[in-house]
């Protein structure tokens, strides 16, 4: 087959890393639902040892998770978190870590509550331009963390432009990567060192699997996250593995509808006389369109927006009378979902931390699906009236 590098994103995702099965031709990478592997003796195997260490169903969704994001080396793990987990375990006590201040709830929970007691310091600055984050640059910091779009409130950080500022202070740079996917943006050409994925959400795309995934191109770097990959053992299994390898041949094609109908819903709800602020980073409106075209091929399907009167009870009976959108924490499966941040994903952020982000009471989240979108705005239409 041509090289890997060559090949066009959609080649990519349904070809690479993947060759018929050695044993049966059989086209689809079979699970391998083994803890262990028999060897000829002793040293001597087909590279398998153990699958805490290496399995090959999920072998196979790393190296299409490496090629798909640019990279050379992914790492698979139980969820996203526990990708993020194996980042943070690289650090040590009086290191610094520089993180965006609109992030996704679970991440602020495992910075402030897991790894800040191990001695790591967070800071949470805006990331609208780069000054905030050069103010708390000092010899410790090690790594900026970066998460673009930035969930709820569809911020755009300039990935090339923090990138910039972490090379001349020798820091690493991570993108949390699973808003935008690696069809709409691939962080690691703009200058990061680490993609991190919930591949629970887009890359999976089915509500159906939790996992997370990372993806370097320095080699040095994939050695030091196989190593804590293998150490504290928080990989994935080979049935969800192949449910997202089978997810990722798809993505293009999911995430060009999650984009189409992202756009007729932004411009549905920008012109409803109930809803005040639209956030979605297609709209010229938005205050990142601009980084959002420079660094994005399309922008999404994640939409969030306020009802004006800023009413918590108002919020709450969008999101009760929605009948084809579903109530639900998570995003980016084929199905509509609707969610109300301040009370669902981001309860765990103090509520004048959140607010001072824009997390405000009446703020509803959408993760537009690949439904119809004429069926999704008639929906829309009846919970708002
Ligand atoms: C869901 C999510 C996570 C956490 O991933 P899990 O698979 O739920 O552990 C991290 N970052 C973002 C942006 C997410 O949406």
């Amino acid at each position: 087959m041509q090289n890997e590098k060559e090949m066009k994103f959609a080649t990519k995702a349904i070809h690479a890393g993947l060759e018929p099965d050695p044993a049966t031709g059989a086209i689809m990478t079979p699970i391998y639902q083994t803890s262990t592997y028999v060897q000829e003796e002793v040293g001597v195997h087909k590279g398998y040892e153990y699958s805490r260490t290496l399995n090959p169903t999920r072998h196979a969704l790393e190296k299409n998770l490496a090629a798909i994001e640019n990279g050379k080396f992914g790492a698979c793990f139980g969820s996203g978190l526990a990708a993020m987990d194996c980042i943070l375990k690289m650090f040590n006590p009086g290191d610094e870590i520089i993180s965006t201040n609109d992030l996704y709830g679970g991440s602020y929970r495992i910075f402030t509550t897991i790894f800040q007691k191990y001695g790591i310091k967070f800071h949470f600055v805006s990331m609208h331009d780069t000054h905030e984050i050069k103010e708390k640059i000092n010899a410790n910091t090690k790594m900026i963390w970066v998460e673009t779009p930035t969930n709820p409130m569809m911020n755009i950080i300039d990935i090339e432009a923090v990138s910039k500022v972490a090379k001349t202070s020798n820091c690493l740079l991570a993108v949390d990567n699973t808003f935008a996917t690696p069809y709409l943006q691939t962080p690691l050409d703009l200058g990061a060192d680490i993609v991190m994925h919930s591949a629970t959400k887009y890359l999976g795309g089915h509500s159906d699997v939790v996992m997370g995934a990372l993806i370097v191109k320095d080699e040095k770097l994939a050695k030091e996250i196989y190593r804590i990959q293998n150490s504290s053992g928080a990989v994935c299994g080979p049935q969800d593995s192949f449910l997202v390898l089978r997810g990722i041949k798809t993505l293009h094609l999911r995430v060009q509808r999650h984009c189409e109908n992202g756009k007729t819903i932004a411009n549905f709800l920008k012109n409803h006389p109930k809803v005040d602020n639209v956030y979605w980073p297609g709209l010229e409106s938005h205050p990142n369109h601009e980084v959002a075209k420079k660094q994005m091929r399309d922008f999404g399907g994640m939409v969030s927006f306020t009802l004006k009167g800023n009413k918590l009870a108002d919020a709450l009976n969008v999101v009760k009378k929605v009948e084809i959108f579903a109530l639900a924490e998570s995003l980016g499966g084929v199905e509509s979902l609707i969610g109300h941040p301040a009370t669902m994903t981001h309860a765990a952020i103090p509520k004048e931390k959140r607010e001072k982000t824009g997390v405000v009471d009446s703020l509803i989240r959408l993760s537009v699906g690949v439904e119809d979108a004429e069926d999704l705005i008639e929906d829309l239409k009846n919970a708002l009236n």
